[in-house]
Order: C-alpha cells, then sequence, then structure tokens
C-alpha cells in the first residue's frame, strides 16, 4: 500500500508518530512534517484540544473524527480518561448527537438497514469490511436514552455503545458491528426536518414489522454463525420484551436496557446489603416504574433471591412490588396489565399513589425506574427512612434532571442515613461535616466485561445464571474504602480490571452451564480474559 493510503486507513494510521524507519519503509517520506512523535504526546495534544471547546457537541465530533482518523489513539484516549470523556461518547452527549444527527453526519459509522433493504439483508450485512464480528449493538432507534423516538439516527448510541465494549471490555474494534434497523419514525419534528437521514414515513409495526426484524436475525446467525453476541438497545418496551423472549433459545441476545441494567442495579443492591446487613430475602423492594428497567431489575433480584433461599421464584416475586402510573400492581387490576407486569401483580387493595404505597408495603429498599423526576419527594423518603435505620435509595432515572431525588436530598432529608445510588452521576455531598461519595448504576459496569465474557468462552446463549454471575463479580469489586464513604460500586476509573473480572466469572458460569464452546477451558479465567483484551498502543511496522 501507498504511504499516502497508510496516512487515511484509520485502523493503521499513527500520524506524526510514524518512526523515521516505518517512514522509509512505507512510502511517507514528505508526506509527513519532519519532526516524530509519541503516542503519549499525542494524546496530550488531543486532550488539550478538547478542552478548549466549551460546547460539548464539539467534543463529540471532535472525538468522532478521531476515531475516523486514528483509532488507536482514540482508544487510547478513551481507556485513560475514561471518567472524563464517557459523558461525551456516551450519555447524555450522545443524546444530543443522536438529536442532532443528520446535521453532523459525516461518514457513516455502521450499517443501515430499511424497510427498503427487505429481501436484501444477508447482502447487505456482506457490504461491510469485517468478516469477523464478535458483538453487534442493534437499535431501531424507537427509544433513544431518554429522549424518544429519533428514529434513523439513533445510530449514535451502537456506535457509542460499542465504542464502550472496546475501550472498557477490550473488545476488538474489527469485531464490533454497529446496526441501526428503520423502520420509519414517528417523530415529527424528524419528518419535517430535511436534513433527518432516515425514511421519511411513520414507523412500520405489527408484521412488517417482525417480518424485517427476522430476516435481520436470521442473516446475522447466517453470515456470522451461532457465537455473536447481538444487544438489542433503546428498542421501545413493547418490542423489547418481546424480541428477547422471541430469540433469547435461538440467538446469543441480550438487551442491555432490561438485562444489564437489572444486573448493575442487582450488584449495588448485593454490595449495600453488605453496609445494612440482612439477606436479599429478608428485604422488601418498592419500585417506582415497572417498564424494561423496572420489571427486568425486579425479575433478577427475583430469581437471586429464589437461588439463595431455594424457594420457587413465585415467593421471592412477593417481596418485590411495583407502582406504575397507575398506582401500586395489584391482583385487582391483573386483566388490563401488560404481561411483563403481571408476575408482580400481588394480593393487596388497589393503591393510588407512591407515598401511599411507601406507607402500605415498608420497603427496605426503594427504587425509582420510571423516567420522571422530582418523584422521591421529601415526606416519601422521610417515610422510608422512618422504618429503616439505613434506607437504600435508589434514584434510577436519567438524565439527571428526571433523578427522582439528588444525592444532597437523599442524605439531608435522612440525617446521612441513606445509602443512595443514582442512574446519572451526583457529586460527592458534605453534611454535617462528612463527605458521602453516591455511587453510579451505570451500565457501563455491567454490559462490556460480560461481552468479553461471552466472547472468550464462545458461549452460544445467555441464560440469567451468567447475569447474575456478573452481578457478583461486580459487587466483590467494592472495597472496604469504599464503603466506607457510602459507595457500593467501585470507582470507574479501574474499570478494565472490573471488565476481567466480570468477564472471567461469566465466562466460568457460561463453562459451568455446558453454554462454552471456546475449549479447554483455561485455567485461570482473569488473567486469560486481561490477555484477550484489545490494547490500543501503536503496533510498529517493519
Ligand atoms: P419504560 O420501559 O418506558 O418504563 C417506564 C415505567 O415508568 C412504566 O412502567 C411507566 O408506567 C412508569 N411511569 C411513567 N410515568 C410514571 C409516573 N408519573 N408515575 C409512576 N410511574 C410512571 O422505561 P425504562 O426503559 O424502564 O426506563 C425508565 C428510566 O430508567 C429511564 O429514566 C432510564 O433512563 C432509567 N434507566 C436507568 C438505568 C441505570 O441507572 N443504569 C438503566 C436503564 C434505565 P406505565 O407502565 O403505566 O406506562
Ligand atoms: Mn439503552
Amino acid at each position: 500500500a501507498s504511504g499516502y493510503s497508510l496516512l487515511r486507513d484509520p485502523h493503521h494510521n499513527k500520524g506524526l508518530a510514524f518512526t523515521e524507519k516505518e517512514r522509509d519503509a512505507h512510502y511517507l517520506r514528505g508526506l509527513l512534517p519532519p519532526i516524530s512523535i509519541n503516542q503519549e504526546l499525542q494524546e496530550k495534544k488531543i486532550m488539550h484540544n478538547l478542552r478548549q471547546y466549551q460546547v460539548p457537541l464539539q467534543r463529540y465530533t471532535a472525538l468522532m473524527d478521531l476515531q475516523e482518523r486514528n483509532q488507536r489513539l482514540f482508544y487510547k484516549l478513551l481507556i485513560d480518561n475514561v471518567e472524563e470523556l464517557l459523558p461525551i461518547v456516551y450519555t447524555p452527549t450522545v443524546g444530543e448527537a443522536c438529536q442532532k444527527y443528520g446535521c453532523i453526519f459525516r461518514r457513516p459509522q455502521g450499517l443501515y438497514i430499511s424497510l427498503k433493504e427487505k429481501g436484501k439483508i444477508l447482502e447487505v450485512l456482506k457490504n461491510w469490511p469485517q468478516r469477523n464480528i464478535q458483538v453487534i449493538v442493534v437499535t431501531d432507534g424507537e427509544r433513544i436514552l431518554g429522549l424518544g423516538d429519533l428514529g434513523c439516527q439513533g445510530m449514535g448510541i451502537p456506535v457509542g455503545k460499542l465504542a464502550l465494549y472496546t475501550a472498557l471490555g477490550g473488545l476488538r474494534p474489527s469485531a464490533c458491528l454497529p446496526i441501526t434497523i428503520d423502520v420509519g419514525t414517528n417523530n415529527e419534528e424528524l419528518l419535517k426536518d430535511d436534513f433527518y437521514i432516515g425514511l421519511r414515513q411513520k414507523r412500520a409495526t405489527g408484521q412488517e414489522y417482525s417480518e424485517l426484524l427476522h430476516e435481520f436475525m436470521r442473516a446475522v446467525k447466517q453470515n456470522y454463525g451461532e457465537k455473536v453476541l447481538v444487544q438489542f438497545e433503546d428498542f421501545a418496551n413493547h418490542n423489547a420484551f418481546e424480541l428477547l423472549s422471541k430469540y433469547r433459545s435461538t440467538h446469543l441476545v441480550f438487551n442491555d436496557d432490561i438485562q444489564g441494567t437489572a444486573s448493575v442495579v442487582l450488584a449495588g443492591v448485593v454490595a449495600a446489603l453488605k453496609l445494612v446487613g440482612g439477606t436479599l430475602a429478608e428485604h422488601t423492594f418498592l419500585f417506582l416504574g415497572a417498564g424494561e428497567a423496572g420489571t427486568g431489575i425486579a425479575e433478577l433480584i427475583a430469581l437471586e433471591m429464589s437461588k439463595q433461599t431455594k424457594a420457587p421464584i413465585e415467593e421471592a416475586r412477593k417481596k418485590i412490588w411495583l407502582v406504575d402510573s397507575k398506582g401500586l400492581i395489584v391482583s385487582a387490576r391483573k386483566e388490563s396489565l401488560q404481561h411483563f407486569k403481571k408476575p408482580w401483580a400481588h394480593e393487596h387493595e388497589p393503591v393510588g399513589n407512591l407515598l401511599d404505597a411507601v406507607k402500605a408495603i415498608k420497603p427496605t429498599i426503594l427504587v425509582g425506574s420510571s423516567g420522571v423526576g422530582k418523584t422521591f419527594t421529601k415526606e416519601v423518603v422521610q417515610t422510608v427512612a422512618s422504618f429503616n435505620e439505613r434506607p437504600i435509595i435508589l434514584a434510577l432515572s436519567n438524565p439527571t434532571s428526571q433523578s427522582e431525588c439528588t444525592a444532597e436530598e437523599a442524605y439531608t432529608w435522612t440525617d446521612g442515613r441513606a445509602i443512595f445510588a443514582s442512574g446519572s452521576p451526583f457529586d460527592s455531598v458534605e453534611y454535617n461535616g462528612k463527605v458521602y461519595v453516591p455511587g453510579q448504576a451505570n451500565n457501563a459496569y455491567i454490559f462490556p466485561g460480560f461481552g468479553l465474557g461471552v466472547v472468550m468462552s464462545g458461549a452460544i446463549r445467555v441464560h440469567d445464571d451468567m447475569l447474575l454471575a456478573a452481578s457478583e463479580a461486580l459487587a466483590q469489586q467494592v472495597t472496604e474504602e469504599n464503603f466506607q464513604k457510602g459507595l457500593i460500586y467501585p470507582p470507574f476509573k479501574s474499570i478494565r480490571k472490573i471488565s476481567a473480572h466480570i468477564a472471567a466469572n461469566v465466562a466460568d458460569k457460561a463453562y459451568e452451564l455446558g453454554l462454552a464452546s471456546h475449549l479447554p477451558r483455561p485455567a485461570n479465567l482473569v488473567k486469560y480474559a486481561e490477555s484477550c483484551m484489545y490494547s490500543p498502543i501503536y503496533r510498529t511496522y517493519r
């Protein structure tokens, strides 16, 4: 290849870091200015430039340009500065990027499969240059973050999620494939927007929708085999539950909004119990919000509970109550409930609102997963605190403005007794001379390590026990020092190490269940996970 095309190939380009020898060997003389600098200095320069931008979206486009120009440098930056860059590559900035995706669109970063490609999806997959795909993240754009239907412009999400699979979980970038399925959008603004990049029609539903998705799932298996992990992301809840139950027995599928969320929250709860005491089954849970997140978390907690007590899962579910937009979910409502709520319709008289539900149920653990902010009012929080020495309060709704309550409110309303974690990050709070550090139940703790564990063991199905294994591994990474500050999640800066432990525990479970196809099983799975992880350090070209 010519030096000129080498500089334009993001997989091999090193920019000014090409050495004298490489410049001679690869026809680069004169194509670069005379000095040569190392990767560390390049990194320092780009971070310096990024910090000059006041507008988050500019940081986003600068990072995406870097990914297009010099992939290794992009991942080096992301790995070394994960806490600073995560909010740009992922939520919240990626959300704004999706809203304006048509405007900032430069080059495609993934595959677009629309209704126009019906009957030709296998050919579309073959157009993608990489053959050895290990992880696909796919969205239909109907429920992007907390922003709703962004149609085809949801592409920012699979792109961002897969960047995290690589940076945090060590999956090779060339093995990752972002896909957006475009069946139209019901977003009127986008339909009227000149710059919108998707099909200009209302969403296809019913048979038309399920046929396209079925063709997609078949084509994926035909093209990549049994061992490609398909992660469903940001589908609206009716489709999310249906796709997961339809394909979980025939494909290697994972839904981060349901299962990933469940696993990260269970890990936080398990860690919190080390502070509070008691087994899972000795606690009572009350959820505000009974959608993908709420019922997903509830189900995984019930599963873990039933394993611990060796009682049927139906028994375990009775310790968990959910409130939706119509009040407490109870048996009297059973007829009209969506199917994913039915397991939670326990015997109780109807209760119309959260405060009354708190008084009736007396939860030890309160979880917010409705997407509606400021719903854990002072009265709600203090009522929970009135019958718990250390109330556990998880305000999971995103973004920050939708959080059920702030960290500061949780601590001050409970005289510092609350154990608090949230979906969006909050700063530490100083209260009565003590510093409280709230944890963030970020899905990015789980899915990268989970994916690595699945891929490195060659698992062919996702079993719920593998999600429990991921939670267990994450909870074990919380140190005594973290607990002292009230943290129920480990600090994010050691995420690569955390991911390796999660991967090892997930792989171990896959081997135990007979779902792993990479044989023999490596003796030390943590070491093996670490050895599998992609490194962004430049290679020397001879
Ligand atoms: P979803 O599937 O749309 O579910 C929302 C649920 O909240 C539904 O059950 C809905 O009730 C209920 N709800 C809405 N408004 C309500 C109100 N005013 N009072 C009581 N209940 C109400 O959404 P989701 O995917 O589960 O996401 C929910 C929230 O969780 C989002 O803010 C999301 O950002 C957050 N989340 C956080 C994490 C994390 O922390 N790692 C992960 C995933 C999601 P109906 O069923 O009656 O409509
Ligand atoms: Mn999501």
